[in-house]
Formats: structure tokens, C-alpha cells, sequence
């Protein structure tokens, strides 16, 4: 007989205002799906200690890197006990917009940016003081200005193995700042490979006595905060500059609704300096990394593609800032294309 497999179930708590992954480990026989399972909600801030017990429904299963033969990481959404979405659930808001406009077939590519610490202080910093300043660390090469490489080599390797669409790495600006891509793919997806590359790049800094945060602001002054910048297109926009325009135009109509949703201390981030936009301000442009929204030159060029959102913080909700942008851009887009006198 094959022995069981262990299945590391992966969900999202109801910590405010930002919330936190958890996960515990299923023997699960072998040859047999991870089941739904359940867990104590009273630990994490999803249910009173009288009535504490959440569901765990399996949403995405993919091989588990870490432990690797047939084991399995089991990203799980969470539910309330009569099987209906809990309040802390994103994702089954965005499962219902995803399907409404799936006939425009977005697509997203979320740059994740996030920050090694080692205790209290950013990986590779010295003990007293700060490093050089900024101008030198991002897409570096050399001891003096890297920090946490082998961190991130195995982080895109566990990716990579667990079948994650990862597009790529860079390091940042801020010094033991970096960034992985994921995309481009839909909205579920994306979100859902998101929150497990997100768990992959905690468990895989632990075994090297290393933490990584999405805060978006980890040093006050004059170095930069961490963000999500999020890249999407629809079908239109694949093929369509214009499009690709009145997305952006849609984006500006809804501004406030998105910054509130974008992730806590937004207003840390957007600050108008480092390569940001003020947060009460919206703007679009061609190249324009000071834009909230910026429209790719190749785009430009080759007159069609997709546009950067680059307001999302680091530490937003995927399943969240997806299904904004995909309810935002694809009403526009129908409420234009319906006839004038269709108007209520
Ligand atoms: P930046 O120059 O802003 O650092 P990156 O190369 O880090 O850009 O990220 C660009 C992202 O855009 C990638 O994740 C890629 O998957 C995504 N992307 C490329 N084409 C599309 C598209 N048509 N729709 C959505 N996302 C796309
Ligand atoms: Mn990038
Ligand atoms: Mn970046
Ligand atoms: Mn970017």
C-alpha cells in the first residue's frame, strides 16, 4: 500500500486591517482529493470562542515544493458552517464578477514587491545607522548591494515546482527590497497564485532564520515603500490602444473606491515621491512611472496591450484589487456600448 501524502491546507484569516495567512498540515490517504476540512476560527479573528468552527473548501491544489514526492499544498477558501462564504471570504466576490464579464477575458500580472527582515531590522543593514543611499540596489550584482539572493533563488524555485505562472524576479530600489512576478493569467488565478507564492516566500525565508513583509512603507524617509503594481488587459485591450485608453479613463471615474480598497497605509506609499503618484491625485500616462496609471511604451508603439495600475500596496488583497479593476473597467465598457435610449 503507498503511504498517505501530507496536504499543507493554506487559508486566509480575518486579522484587520491587513489579514494574515495560516496553514496546518492533512495525512491524506493516498489517492484520495484533499477533502473540506475545518479548523478553530476563535485563533483568527473569524468566529466567537462559542461558536468557533470555519470551513476549509479546497479552491487550488498544487505539489507541495517543500516537502515534495506527493505531498500537496492546498490553498483553502474559508466558509461558514452552512457552506456559505465567510465575511472574511474575498475571493467569493470575485469568483461572482469573474464570472459576470468573462466574455472579456482579463488577464492580470501582479508585480509583488516585499522586503527581507532580519529581527528588527531590513536584511544586510547595519547595526547602527543606514545603508548608502538609494541609486545603486535595484537589478544590482555583488555582496555590497545584495541581500537575501539565495532567499529568493529558492523561493522562485519552490514556485517554479509548484507549477506557479512566475514571470520573473528583480531586486528593488530599497536595499533587501524585491520583487517577483506572477502572470499574466485571470483573475482567480492570479489571485489564488498570489496568496500561495506569498505563504512559499515566508516558509521558504524561515528556513533560513529570514522574514519577509508586504508592509508598503518598512523605512520612513527617503527610502521606497513596496508595492503591487497590477497589470491587466482585456481582450479589447489585446488588440486596441483606445481600449487600453478608456480603461485608464475608467480607473480615473472610480479613484477613492479603489485607493480605500488598495491596502492599509496607502497613504504611507503614495506619497508623490519615489516613483508614486500622490494618492488623492489620478493620472495617467505613456512611460510615466510618477503616474498612478501607466501606459507601457512598447503599448504605446505597437498600439495595443495593456496598462500598469501601479496604486496597489504590497500588502493589498488580490482577490480584492482584481475584482475592482475587472468590475470597473468592464461596466465602463458596457455601459458604452449599450444604445443611448437602452439608458434606464
Ligand atoms: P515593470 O517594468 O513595471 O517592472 P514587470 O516586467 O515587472 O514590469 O511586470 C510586467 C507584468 O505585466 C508581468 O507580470 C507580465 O506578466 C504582465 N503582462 C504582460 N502582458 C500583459 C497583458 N497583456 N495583460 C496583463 N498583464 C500583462
Ligand atoms: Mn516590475
Ligand atoms: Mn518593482
Ligand atoms: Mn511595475
Amino acid at each position: 500500500m503507498t503511504a498517505p501524502y501530507r496536504a499543507e491546507y493554506i487559508w486566509i484569516d480575518g486579522t484587520q486591517p491587513t489579514a494574515k495567512l495560516r496553514s496546518k498540515t492533512k495525512v491524506v490517504p493516498a489517492g484520495e482529493e484533499p477533502p473540506i476540512w475545518g479548523f478553530d476560527g476563535s485563533s483568527t479573528n473569524q468566529a466567537p470562542g462559542e461558536n468557533s468552527d470555519c470551513v476549509l473548501r479546497p479552491v487550488f491544489v498544487c505539489p507541495d515544493p517543500i516537502r515534495g514526492g506527493d505531498n500537496k499544498l492546498v490553498l483553502a477558501e474559508v466558509l461558514l458552517t452552512d457552506m456559505s462564504p465567510h465575511p472574511s471570504n474575498t475571493r467569493a466576490p470575485l469568483a461572482e464578477v469573474a464570472k459576470k464579464f468573462e466574455k472579456h477575458e482579463v488577464w492580470f500580472g501582479i508585480e509583488q514587491e516585499y522586503t527581507f527582515f532580519e529581527g528588527a531590522r531590513p536584511l544586510g543593514w547595519p547595526d547602527n545607522g543606514f545603508p548608502a543611499p538609494q541609486g545603486g540596489y535595484y537589478c544590482s550584482v555583488g555582496a555590497d548591494e545584495v541581500f537575501g539572493r539565495e532567499v529568493v533563488e529558492a523561493h522562485t524555485t519552490a514556485c517554479i515546482t509548484a507549477g506557479l505562472s512566475i514571470a520573473g524576479t528583480n531586486g528593488e530600489v530599497m536595499p533587501a527590497q524585491w520583487e517577483f512576478q506572477i502572470g499574466p493569467i485571470g483573475p482567480l488565478e492570479v489571485s489564488d497564485q498570489v496568496w500561495i507564492a506569498r505563504w512559499l516566500l515566508y516558509r521558504v525565508a524561515e528556513d533560513f532564520g529570514v522574514s519577509a513583509t508586504l508592509y508598503p512603507k518598512p523605512v520612513k524617509g527617503d527610502w521606497n515603500g513596496a508595492g503591487a503594481h497590477t497589470n491587466f488587459s482585456t481582450r479589447e485591450m489585446r488588440g486596441s490602444l483606445d481600449a487600453c485608453i478608456a480603461a485608464a479613463e475608467a480607473l480615473s471615474a472610480k479613484h477613492d473606491l479603489h485607493i480605500k480598497n488598495y491596502g492599509y497605509a496607502i497613504e504611507e506609499r503614495l506619497t508623490g515621491q519615489h516613483e508614486t503618484a500622490h494618492w488623492s491625485q489620478f493620472r495617467y500616462g505613456v512611460s510615466d512611472r510618477g503616474a498612478s496609471v501607466r501606459i507601457p511604451w512598447q503599448v504605446a508603439r505597437d498600439k495595443k496591450g495593456y496598462i500598469e495600475d501601479r496604486r496597489p500596496n504590497a500588502n493589498m488583497d488580490p482577490y480584492i484589487v482584481t475584482r475592482l479593476i475587472v468590475d470597473t473597467v468592464c461596466s465602463a465598457v458596457e455601459a458604452k456600448a449599450k444604445p443611448a435610449g437602452a439608458r434606464a
